[in-house]
């Protein structure tokens, strides 16, 4: 997978035509609140005189004069509570355009995820790891959220202390400056803590990934787990799984309460030393002193709050670096997209491979080679050989899913590019051995695949594909069919899928191994719907012979990638 740049990371992580504004805006909201805390940092001094604790400060009584105000105990005291109010209604809104920029981020990370898998070019989706993705898709990209949300928070922060660093300048240069090195100091001395954040975080993310795969397998195969009496394993399994991940979060919660505890110390011990340089080398004077101290206050726990959200936001970004991988990996294989308002391809003569080649990659030899054949419209094919031949290879490219690497395919004499196969696709129907329904009911997944069919189409698409026992059933095509159509049998879901299939009214129908999972009396029942089709519609059977390979008026025999015409009935005289 090509890795994103660091220097990269945030770039592609913000889009600033959608981002940019809320971002600006976000910011205005960060500045304002700090200057609302400066000032009030710096009213100590004045406050602090006329309680008798120092000398006038000349400059402030200026400031005061200029917007024509008396430098008075209740004109101050009256200016700290109205600053407070203005800060909490400041400090409000910033929390507002943070969530707001939070959501936008993630959300639009979360879209262009979908965006970048849902256009991938099919060679290099399916060879994904989709448990990864929806490990991704659905909590990687809460983390993200979090580490968006700590890296805002650790900019507040920052851009606060900026402030109280510019309101301690103004009271004492010097001591603005120690405290501006010993800041940096003591941020640099927890570099080594923020990489290994970054290295728990990877290995957080691991850890829930593979607890993610072995989730979604192992509910996916509850009945084999059951029948072959592997429960304790599978529940051995995801505890391991569950004491790695709780033990990369206790490493982390370990190393973040430390640095925390380092910081404080060295916190301390710096604000002593300053308190020291002050009384003892400076001789600064108790006014300027009180505001001092109330200034490290403050800025302390600024400090120990930045360090803990860069720690954070370290250990968050890693999720950061695995889902920008992915969408690269999905958007550098983007299919290209047909030309507006370009008609779909209608199939009036035949569909023809030349030479046609196709390679995996990390593979040796081709998958397909030299491939030329000519179905022709309306007629049934059946593509067989041993497993490993090829055959579903050659289903994905007649279903425009995959290119040619050499050679070409062509669909009336023209030739299917990059840009023309979404509108190839949307005339073809896809019906593979292991049946796919939605959980809802099965007019909703008729619907799923024509929205504009009404309950007539569906009917009649239904008693095509020999799905006729929908209408016997008592709630007929509001049934709910459970989980991924599981409370159907295999052979009703798979009638249910071609019914669907043909409610597109597609130009070609391939049927992947369509009934090899089906028992003889749901194959008769498939192969009777096939026979009712021909010549409605072209249709291309991949199949090792049975009753659905007998209905072909030509067989293409692929053997190691290559075409060795037979027919099946030949077939099977040598088998
Ligand atoms: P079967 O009858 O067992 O389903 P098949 O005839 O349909 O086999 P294909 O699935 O087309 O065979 O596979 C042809 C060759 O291409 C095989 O060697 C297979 O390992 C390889 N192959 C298929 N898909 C991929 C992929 N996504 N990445 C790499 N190699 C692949």
């Amino acid at each position: 997978m090509p890795q994103v740049a660091r220097r990269h990371r945030l770039s592609a992580l913000l889009d600033p035509a959608r981002q940019g504004k809320a971002a600006l805006r976000l910011f205005a909201a960060m500045v304002l609140s700090a200057a609302s805390e400066g000032i009030g940092l710096l009213l100590l001094v004045p406050m602090l005189a006329m309680l008798g604790a120092g000398a006038q400060d000349h400059r402030l009584s200026g400031l005061f004069a200029a917007f024509g105000l008396p430098l008075t105990l209740a004109t101050v005291l009256g200016l700290f509570a109205l600053l407070v109010m203005l800060r909490a209604v400041i400090n409000l809104w910033r929390g507002l355009e943070a969530q707001q920029f939070q959501i936008q981020l993630v959300d639009g990370l979360r879209h262009r995820a979908w965006q970048a898998l849902l256009n991938c070019d099919w060679r290099v989706l399916s060879g994904m790891r989709q448990s990864h993705n929806a490990s991704l898709l659905i909590s990687e990209i809460d983390r993200i959220g979090y580490g968006v949300n700590q890296a805002i928070a650790g900019t507040a922060t920052l851009v606060t202390l900026a402030a109280v660093l510019l309101a301690t300048m103004a009271i004492s240069p010097h001591l603005a400056l120690a405290a501006a090195i010993g800041g940096t100091v003591v941020m640099l001395a927890h570099r080594r803590l923020r990489r290994h954040a970054a290295r728990l975080g990877e290995m957080q993310g691991k850890a829930a990934d593979a607890i993610h795969e072995r989730t979604s397998e192992n509910l996916g195969a509850l009945r084999i787990i059951k029948a072959f009496g592997r429960e304790a394993e599978v529940a051995a399994s995801i505890s391991a799984g569950l004491k790695q991940l709780r033990a990369a979060e206790r490493d982390f919660l370990l190393s973040r309460g430390l640095g925390q505890i380092a910081l404080q110390a060295t916190g301390a011990g710096l604000l002593a030393l300053t308190v020291w340089l002050a009384i003892a080398r400076w001789e600064a004077s108790l006014a300027e002193i009180l505001p001092l101290v109330a200034l490290f206050a403050r800025a302390l726990p600024l400090l120990a709050g930045l360090q803990e959200s860069w720690q954070n936001w370290a250990h968050s970004r890693p999720a950061i670096d695995v889902a920008l991988d992915l969408i690269v990996t999905a958007e550098n294989a983007r299919e290209e997209v047909s030309a507006p308002g370009e008609p779909p391809l209608p199939l009036k003569q035949n569909i023809s491979l030349n030479r046609l080649g196709i390679e995996y990659s990390g593979r040796t030899g081709r998958a397909l080679d030299g491939i030329d054949l000519t179905i022709p419209a309306g007629s049934i094919v059946a593509i067989t050989g041993p497993s490993g031949a090829g055959k579903s290879t050659l289903a994905d490219v007649l279903a425009g899913l995959i290119l040619a690497d050499r050679g070409s395919m062509t669909v009336d004499g023209v030739a299917i590019s990059g840009a023309m196969r979404r509108g190839w696709r949307s005339q073809v129907a896809y019906v593979q051995q292991e049946p796919v329904l939605f959980s809802g009911t099965i007019r909703e997944n008729l619907a799923w695949a024509a929205p504009d069919a009404d309950e007539g189409a569906m009917l009649h698409a239904l008693d095509l594909a020999a799905a006729g026992f929908v209408r016997v059933l008592p709630a007929g095509l509001d049934t709910a069919i459970g989980d991924s159509g599981r409370q159907l049998s295999g052979g009703e879901r798979q009638r249910i899928v071609l019914a669907r299939a043909l409610l597109r009214k597609p130009a070609l129908l391939i049927l992947d191994e369509a009934a090899n999972a089906l028992d003889a009396a749901n194959e008769a029942a498939i192969a009777e719907a096939i026979k009712g089709l021909r010549g409605r519609l072209t249709i291309a059977i991949i199949c090792h012979g049975g009753l659905l390979g007998g209905l072909a008026d030509c067989v293409f025999r692929l053997d190691q990638g290559r075409l060795a015409p037979s027919s099946l009935h030949e077939e099977s005289r040598e088998g």
